[in-house]
């Protein structure tokens, strides 16, 4: 008889795990609160301008193909990828700007032009950072973390002592960079791992070769393409996908879980469970105290990733000044960085990324507009309430229509809307709001991230950013391949 696997939750782990154990064999079922599938990667669409809700850095493109592989499939088969030629354009606050593209030779001419030697610094931080990258992906980002005594032999951890990784990032970078617009533009990457340069150990500059090194790609249709390509492979393999039904209670008998119960009173029954819903909440609020391998004060004293100020609007403009991906970086920037995890109050003067998927995909805004999507970094915690966000949302407009030179933005701005903590907490049970799970310190990374399976729940495994390997849409797929290969394990007990 083939075993029920309950999946609660729908975002890209949620969807991969599922995908991966109905191919072999298993009948499983999905159930995701949301009413599409896609958890922090959904998707938007106000009139004619379609936005990605959340992601829309595809990096790291060898885990989407290996991903793909296991199902003999190539990421082609879904949809296409655009490479692009400029990776970001950065605006600094005294109105320079800096491009960095795909063209290693120019980014290497940018840094001599900035720094003594800046093309020769450059090319060593490029080496190590390839060097601890290919070695974290050979050694580190699939361990379950269930065997410490083999970690102790890899040499990615050799190389921890041997090179200082446990520093910050920013103390690491500055040792061997002086200008501070070159240190933002090795550091900004950071924030993809829900962290700051200052609380993100150097180990993290394995992101950099990602950045500089590997490229940075499009999904022609937009990200929510990838989410299109995990649903077709559910199908494919009659994964169930229920919608629009939040799990709210759980039955046990002998250390396992036997089914759960939905807001709609719908009960399923299975052998084995993965929860993709936010794992604090899931923990804290469905676990009985005596099953929780993380209880609330475990969770209290975590550093949790920044939320998002998000903008998404559609705007009728050339947009001349702008590129795909562009980042805008103020001179007090680590006040910023202060404001999120120490004051927790609204940044006066942010530094924020925005993207216009329609510079290189005219199909997701109507002819000579375009759509956009600002993300400004925010306490996790902190909901504003409505006058609060709309001086914020006018304060980031205004930014934006100075590095753009638009005058009476208002009226060329057709459609908007603001997504903050409180929708974080109110669409996905985000804790505190928080944008992307727990940060990347050196005490919440690898053997000290919340474990892929419950220590007290047999039967219970977890999947997504909160656990190993951790944040963004790649480790989340390798999120998925780990409690693929935990449950062969335990069916083989
Ligand atoms: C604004 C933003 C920008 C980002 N940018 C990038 C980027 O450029 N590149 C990148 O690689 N990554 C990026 N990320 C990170 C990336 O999007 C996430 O790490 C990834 O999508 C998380 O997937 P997940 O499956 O772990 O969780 P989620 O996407 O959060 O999925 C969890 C799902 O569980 C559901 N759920 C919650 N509670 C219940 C319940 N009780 N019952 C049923 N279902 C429930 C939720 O509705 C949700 O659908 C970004 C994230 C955000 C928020």
């Amino acid at each position: 008889m083939k075993k029920n696997i309950i999946v609660i939750g729908g975002g890209i782990g949620g969807l991969a795990s599922a995908a991966l154990l109905a191919k072999d064999g298993y009948q499983v079922t999905l159930i995701e609160k949301n009413s599409i599938v896609g958890g922090r990667a959904r998707f938007l669409k106000l009139r004619d301008f379609y936005f990605d809700m959340g992601p829309s850095w595809y990096m790291m493109p060898e885990v989407f193909e290996n991903f793909f592989k296991i199902f003999n499939k190539k990421t082609s088969n879904f949809y296409q990828l655009k490479k692009l030629k400029t990776h970001y354009r950065v605006f600094f606050e005294d109105e320079e700007i800096i491009d960095i593209y795909s063209d290693i030779k120019k980014n290497l001419e940018t840094f001599k032009k900035y720094e003594k030697d800046g093309d020769e610094k450059l090319k060593k931080i490029l080496q190590k950072s390839k060097f601890i990258y290919e070695k974290s992906m050979s050694q580190l980002v699939f361990s379950d973390y269930k065997n410490i005594f083999e970690l102790i032999k890899t040499e990615i951890l050799i190389s921890l002592f041997k090179f200082n990784l446990f520093q910050s990032l920013h103390n690491y970078v500055k040792k061997i960079i002086t200008n501070e617009k070159l240190q933002k533009i090795l550091e900004y990457t950071t924030v993809f791992l829900g962290g700051s340069p200052y609380n993100t150990p150097a180990f993290y500059q394995l992101v950099t070769h990602a950045d500089f090194n590997l490229g940075i790609y499009y999904p022609k249709g937009g990200i929510y393409q990838i989410i299109e390509a995990l649903k077709k492979l559910c199908q494919e393999y009659k994964v169930k996908i229920i919608t629009n039904q939040s799990v709210k209670k759980l039955f046990f008998q002998n250390k396992k879980i036997i089914a759960v119960e939905t807001n709609k009173k719908n009960k399923y029954f299975g052998d084995i469970f993965i929860v993709n819903a936010d794992y604090p909440f899931f923990e804290t609020n469905l676990i009985p105290k005596e099953y929780q391998t993380y209880k609330k004060n475990y969770w209290q004293k975590k550093v949790f990733s920044p939320s998002a100020f998000l903008i998404y609007f559609g705007i009728k403009d050339e947009l001349k000044n702008s590129d795909h991906h562009n980042l805008y970086f103020t001179e007090d920037w680590s006040k910023h960085f202060d404001n999120v995890y120490l004051t927790k109050k609204i940044p006066e003067n942010p530094s924020f990324y925005y993207h216009i998927p329609s510079k290189t995909d005219p199909n997701m805004a109507p002819k000579n507009h375009h759509s956009v999507m600002i993300l400004v970094p925010m306490p996790p915690g902190l909901y504003l309430n409505k006058i609060q966000s709309e001086n914020f949302y006018k304060k980031i407009i205004k930014k934006f229509a100075d590095l753009n030179n638009i005058k009476n933005i208002e009226e060329k701005i057709i459609v908007r809307k603001i997504f903050q903590a409180k929708d974080f907490l109110n669409d996905y049970n985000a804790y505190n709001g928080s944008a992307f799970g727990i940060a990347h310190t050196l005490f919440q990374t690898a053997l000290f991230r919340p474990r892929n399976y419950s220590k007290k729940i047999n039967n219970l495994f977890y999947v997504g950013h909160h656990t190993n390997p951790g944040v963004g849409m790649p480790p989340v797929l390798i999120s998925a391949q780990i409690v693929y290969n935990l449950i062969k394990k335990y069916e083989k007990q």
